[in-house]
């Protein structure tokens, strides 16, 4: 790729000067006396800029910034939040450093908060109702930022208030398998209070599989096994390490979907329709609570019961039981319940995105989008504000190229500050659904940089295949944090990597799930996404994830101290994904590299030919999904080699503008809204959640595992073959949007 931009550069130098549309960016005396006329619309990447850039980007500014964002609790919509609004516009309106717009879009949405009046609480209580012992309703104030009226106590957000009452069950980590095993031991769960921990299925699924068995109510804690690698002693634990504290408690939402829960697909403007919050689905069931592992060590090294099955067991020094109820030598009486007092309340509440803008010289009509969410559970030093730290230095510095008239990119780029996110990425959402049709016609790509940096083992990235190719152009010209004088790339390539039939060894780039604001971009609207982040070396460690999340103990001494003293990995981040944003938007020809797709349809492919013989049994075709992969293949070979004899002449810019909207509108080939009618949101054939075991098109996947388990019902094999059709036709038109588009 080295040569094309090579290339580009020295093309868009002769041109530019000529016309005078930028100053000095270009303007390196050479060679410059008779531009062409069409000469800024052939302007590419300027790689001295792109080193400016990378240069500009400051460890100890980033580090100004986060004191700054994570100096006080500032959950959704609270007065802190608001005060980070008027900090994002005022950083994007400075006369020297900001932005050419900045604004902020409203949206009225329903959130969920536990009662002040009446805290919610968890307590064990004797045969005539005495509370014997009671759960701790805040952590414990370790380094004076535990307290204050501003941190608000765990609790599930969306869980439903009630105040159920039974004996206790251990029941692992709430899935479905786990409750088969327990009606399997004959534990009797009806009118129980299970106890589960965190990981393995998603939040709200707890309460969602406990409440099909007649579970009353769900306790929810983190394991210290699965979070601090064992260590549980407060002076093994922050501030004098990295691992939770005992009194620690994850927060977090218990939505199932994303979005505001009342205006699903509807902008949540004041004047929207809005459902009744008694007909909105997705809340929890039953009420359920989060506790830290010093109270869960009470309840559950007390229980009575059989021994629960070897990998159930965790942390917290002694044999963990299934119950029900207490045993007979514990501290408390065999017969002792728990009570789980939940008084969580919805209320409509205002919350704001912050949207800043840099014009595009040449193209504004096409948006490059880089975005992040501003709320966080209590300080959020590192969700998100590690990702908004970063988020405002690369903005702070292309600000200053484009003030100083040095710089302005050839597309429109697009910075966010996404409200409500931590409630169920509601502020992306409502963004997504009040612009679709501007962003489905001109969104380039999206860049999500959430939390930035998880630890400083590696970059992790994640993403859909079209962006691989500009994430390792990226990796492969930035030097890694430390000694070890390696690129970001080769840094990468030692801790994730894989086998690809193409290229032989690479990192390897993970899938989009739904963790964070990238969700609505790729699911729903088809744009080409990516998360980037920092992270974790997994042979030290094996937490879930760093050990404060969505707890009060995640704060900037967290950061300073433990997670990236020096900050040179939130350097590392903010330089890949500033190069990764300025190629997107400079480069003349978009850095999506289609053809990378090949990959993942041949191995969704070669899955389903698993399938083959069962699909021909009920007379359903498997040869035109075939087809429709080799038809892909093809058409973006020939797509590429298209691109390749463009560079070889002088390409037109009506020629460039072309492909790069094929190059754009790729992904949106791959979404059928009606492919997946009980999921909401998610249309993207290839990417929609996979449940089913055979690790092919997801759609197919999951109605290939509902026949199997419907015992081979003609209606399930039925969606056998929608599902397959789903895909061959989305294939056939991606096929289609990269042949000439003379060909019709
Ligand atoms: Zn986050």
């Amino acid at each position: 790729m080295q040569w094309v931009k090579v290339l580009g550069g020295v093309v868009g130098a002769a041109a530019l000067l000529g016309l005078g549309i930028i100053v000095g960016h270009f303007a390196i005396p050479k060679g410059a006396d008779s531009p062409a006329p069409s000469a800024s619309a052939s302007q590419d990447l300027d790689l001295k800029i792109l080193e400016t850039v990378m240069e500009q980007l400051d460890a100890n500014r980033i580090r100004e910034n986060l004191r700054e964002l994570s100096k006080e609790p500032h959950l959704a919509t609270s007065p802190r939040d608001e005060a980070l609004v008027q900090l994002l516009l005022q950083r994007w309106q400075d006369p020297e450093s900001g932005l050419d717009s900045a604004r902020t879009t409203e949206y009225e949405v329903l959130l969920s908060f536990p009662s002040e009046e009446q805290p919610n609480r968890v307590d064990v209580v004797n045969s005539t109702g005495a509370v014997l012992f009671s759960c701790r309703q805040s952590e414990e104030n370790v380094t004076g930022e535990q307290g204050g009226p501003d941190v608000v106590p765990p609790y599930a957000a969306y869980a439903p208030p009630g105040t159920p009452q039974g004996p206790l069950v251990y029941a692992n980590q709430g899935s479905e398998e786990d409750f088969k095993e327990l009606q399997k031991e004959a534990v009797k769960l009806q009118d129980s209070i299970v106890l589960t921990r965190y990981g393995g299925v998603g939040r709200g699924a707890k309460a969602v599989n406990a409440a099909k068995y007649g579970v009353a109510g769900v306790l929810v804690y983190t394991d210290p096994k699965d979070i601090n690698d064992g260590k549980s002693l407060p002076n093994e634990t922050f501030p004098h390490s990295w691992c939770l504290p005992p009194s620690g408690v994850e927060r977090g939402s218990y939505f199932e979907y994303f979005g505001d829960p009342l205006t699903p697909y509807l902008p949540a403007t004041p004047s929207s329709f809005r459902l009744n919050s008694d007909n909105a689905s997705g809340f929890p069931p039953i009420p359920i609570q989060p506790i830290g592992f010093e109270d869960a060590q009470v309840l559950l090294c007390n229980l009575g019961g059989k021994l629960a099955p070897a990998g159930w067991q965790g942390g917290l020094g002694c044999d963990y039981n299934l119950g029900p109820g207490f045993r007979s030598n514990g501290i408390f009486p065999e017969d002792g319940q728990v009570n789980v007092s939940v008084h969580n309340r919805l209320e409509l509440r205002n919350s704001s995105n912050v949207l800043g803008i840099i014009r595009g010289a040449v193209e504004p009509d096409r948006y490059v989008l880089y975005g992040n969410h501003r709320d966080s559970w209590v300080h959020g030093a590192v969700d998100p504000s590690t990702g908004t730290a970063v988020l405002l230095e690369l903005s702070r510095v292309l600000g200053t190229l484009l003030k100083k008239g040095t710089w302005r990119p050839r597309r429109s780029i697009v910075f966010a500050s996404w409200g409500a996110e931590e409630f169920g990425l509601i502020g992306s959402t409502e963004f997504t659904e009040e612009f679709f049709s501007k962003l489905q016609e001109r969104a380039v790509a999206y860049i999500n940089v959430d939390i930035s940096v998880f630890a400083n083992a590696t970059l992790r990235v994640q993403g859909t295949p079209p962006i691989q190719s500009v994430v390792f152009s990226a990796a492969k010209q930035i030097s890694a944090p430390g000694s070890s004088g390696l690129s970001i790339y080769d840094n990468w390539i030692r801790y994730y990597n894989r086998s690809s039939s193409v290229y032989g060894l690479v990192p390897s780039v993970g899938t989009l799930g739904a963790g964070s604001d990238y969700a609505p971009f790729i699911h729903f609207l088809g744009i080409s996404s990516m998360d980037i982040a920092y992270t974790y070396d997994r042979s030290k460690t094996s937490a879930r994830i760093y050990p404060t999340y969505h707890t009060a103990f995640d704060t900037f001494d967290y950061v300073d101290k433990f997670l990236d003293p020096g900050f040179s990995s939130h350097q590392a981040v903010a330089r890949t994904a500033g190069s990764v944003l300025l190629r997107l938007s400079d480069s003349l020809f978009l850095p999506l590299n289609v053809s990378d797709y090949s990959e993942t349809l041949r191995s969704f492919l070669q899955a389903a030919e698993n399938l083959r013989d069962l699909l021909e049994q009920h007379n359903i075709s498997f040869g035109p999904l075939v087809t429709a992969v080799e038809k892909f293949e093809g058409a973006a070979t020939s797509f590429n080699q298209r691109i390749a004899t463009l560079w070889e002449g002088t390409p037109d810019p009506l020629q460039v503008r072309m492909i790069n909207d094929q190059l754009m509108l790729l992904e949106r080939t791959f979404l059928n809204s009606q492919a997946f009618p009980e999921e909401r949101y998610y249309s993207h054939v290839l990417w929609a959640p996979r449940t089913g075991s055979v690790a092919t098109f997801p759609g197919l996947s999951n109605a290939y595992s509902q026949a199997e388990n419907t015992g081979h019902e003609p209606a399930a094999w039925a969606e056998v073959q929608r599902q397959l059709s789903i895909v061959v036709a989305a294939l056939e038109g991606a096929a289609a949007t990269l042949r000439p588009v003379a060909d019709l």
